[in-house]
């Protein structure tokens, strides 16, 4: 058993992590990173990079209608509370920290064009989501590009892999880099199981390393940012999360929850713990889900064969229909050849048609009929019948799909409506769809500082927490694109300045 003293130690290496560690680093405290797999970037590695950090000089240069003020009245109408200090603070923090962050050569961000979730005032045409540039291969070191979770479609099913990093990719790449540069330090393979108390002050942490347990000690603190309980069946059931640890995003043996857990038990309070960032889930022939967005064509039904919402919804509000009934898990993607028989969506990973087909995944049949009679969909034939006569008129009077910008963002139909594309090119398919999800939501109840805060209000002296360690500032609700990164990387910022304050 060895014993080591940094500064600040970090927990987990995701976005808010890395943005957490490099900043404290920069600031001049000895940082280390602790991270239970022997890779880093956890889920922010398969993300998409979009990070929702409104009014910053990004959103500026490209000239969209951006700014701190229209984020705000955005979220005054999608959240069902007031603003709270936390949606302030973020506000106000969000433009400062990519100024700082762009300052560093490592860093380049540029706008995302991809719509945002709600049609409220505020809202930006085409979103306010910025992003990491990519970054190649051979412009970052050995040592970082070696240490990089793949891509999900590598990681999981052992597809791809590009010579130039996007996403969330370049996002870890460019944080790593940028930590290792200045002198912070990773240490793989470190579980970190609890805290070390002592005078009710967090001073470190104990982990299971492959040499053995160690404890490691911080003069500063304990950033948290290890992602949420998602790949915990216990604690999934304990608070009702909808989905399955077996479904969710997030690599496998990676977020269980335990320092929420050890948190709660030094007297941290939680919130929204019932909440996931939702989304359907194509089903894969191991039993996985496959975070699935942007329908171009085909319907997604019941267990009776019944539509029962707008298939084009942001995809957490999709899970969030999903969720509402047990008739909804699984559903099925009801599709035609319009695609030559690939899936009309994006599915991360898709999967290969055939090995769906022989899993039994995926059904291909040469009529709806015969769809509906395998798999006891009593009223997909009718169905079918009303979507396409919608797609014809271009009015979808069931659920408006194609009202909206998102809806259209992908969409490819050249109906009057081209989110409308009518079911009717044989062979037919189905997709068996799961509720997946990109993390849990709930966790410890932070300050407008990062840190930890008890029922009453009172910080626990030493313990601080981001990413989906922290619970969601915007509660049940995702705004668009980039939310879970951009809020990390904001309390990851403001828990450094504080924990800069704090003598050792
Ligand atoms: C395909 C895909 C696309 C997405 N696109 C976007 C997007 O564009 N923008 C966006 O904002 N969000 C996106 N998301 C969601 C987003 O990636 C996650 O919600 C977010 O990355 C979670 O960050 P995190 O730091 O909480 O967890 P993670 O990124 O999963 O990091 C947690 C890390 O902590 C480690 N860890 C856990 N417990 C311990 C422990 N006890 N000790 C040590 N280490 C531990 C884990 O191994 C893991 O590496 C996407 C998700 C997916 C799957």
């Amino acid at each position: 058993m060895s014993d080591m003293t940094w500064d600040v130690v970090v927990v987990g290496s995701g976005g808010g992590a890395l943005i957490g560690a490099y900043l404290a680093q920069q600031a001049g405290l000895n940082t280390v990173v602790l991270e239970r797999t022997n890779l880093v970037g956890g889920t922010s590695a398969y993300s998409g990079g979009a990070c929702w950090l409104p009014g910053s000089d990004v959103q500026q240069r490209a000239g969209i209608s951006d700014s701190t003020e229209s984020a705000r009245a955005y979220l005054e109408a999608l959240l069902p509370q007031p603003l709270s200090d936390q949606i302030e603070a973020f506000l106000a923090e969000a433009p400062r920290l990519v100024a700082q962050l762009e300052a560093d050569e490592a860093f380049a961000w540029e706008w995302l064009p991809f719509p945002e979730y709600f049609d409220a005032p505020g809202r930006v045409t085409m979103g306010r989501s910025i992003a990491p540039v990519k970054i190649r291969r051979d412009e970052l070191p050995e040592n970082v590009e070696a240490l990089v979770r793949p891509p999900v479609e590598l990681d999981r099913v052992g597809a791809g892999g590009r010579r130039t990093l996007s996403g969330g990719q370049s996002l870890i790449a460019r944080a790593l880099n940028a930590f290792l540069r200045d002198g912070g330090t990773v240490l793989t393979e470190h579980h970190v199981t609890d805290y070390v108390v002592e005078d009710g002050r967090v001073v470190g942490v104990r982990a299971s390393t492959p040499s053995g347990p160690e404890t490691i000690r911080a003069s500063r603190g304990v950033l948290v940012a290890a992602g949420g309980f998602e790949g915990s069946p216990k604690l999934r059931q304990q608070h009702g999360v909808p989905g399955a640890a077996g479904w969710t995003m997030a690599p496998t043996g990676t977020n269980s929850g335990e320092l929420m857990e050890a948190a709660i038990a030094l007297g941290a309070e939680v919130a929204h713990m019932t909440e996931a960032w939702l989304c359907p889930g194509l089903e894969q022939p191991d039993g996985g889900g496959s975070f699935t967005l942007g329908f171009r064509s085909g319907v997604m039904v019941d267990a009776q064969g019944r539509r029962y919402a707008n298939e084009c919804l942001p995809y957490d509000r999709f899970g969030s229909e999903m969720a509402a009934s047990p008739d909804r898990i699984p559903s099925y993607l009801v599709f035609d050849s319009c695609e030559g028989g690939r899936l009309p969506a994006i599915a991360m990973p898709e999967g290969d048609p055939e090995e769906h087909l022989a899993a039994g995944t995926w059904l291909r049949t040469d009529t709806l009929a015969e769809l509906a009679d395998k798999l006891d969909l009593t009223d997909l034939e009718s169905t079918v019948d009303r979507f396409n006569t919608f797609a014809e008129s271009g009015v979808d009077e069931d659920f408006g799909r194609g009202s909206d910008e998102y809806d259209t963002f992908f969409a490819g139909g050249d109906g009057p409506n081209k989110a409308l594309v009518p079911i009717d090119a044989p062979p037919f398919y189905a997709a068996r769809f799961v509720l997946s999800d990109l993390g849990t939501k709930g966790g410890l109840v932070t300050d407008v500082h990062g840190r930890v805060v008890r029922a009453d209000g009172e910080p626990i002296p030493g313990l601080y927490a981001t990413s989906n360690s922290a619970a969601s500032i915007f509660g049940p609700v995702y705004p668009g694109p980039g939310a879970p990164l951009g809020k990390a990387f904001v309390f990851a910022s403001l828990a450094v300045q504080h924990l800069t304050k704090e003598s050792s």
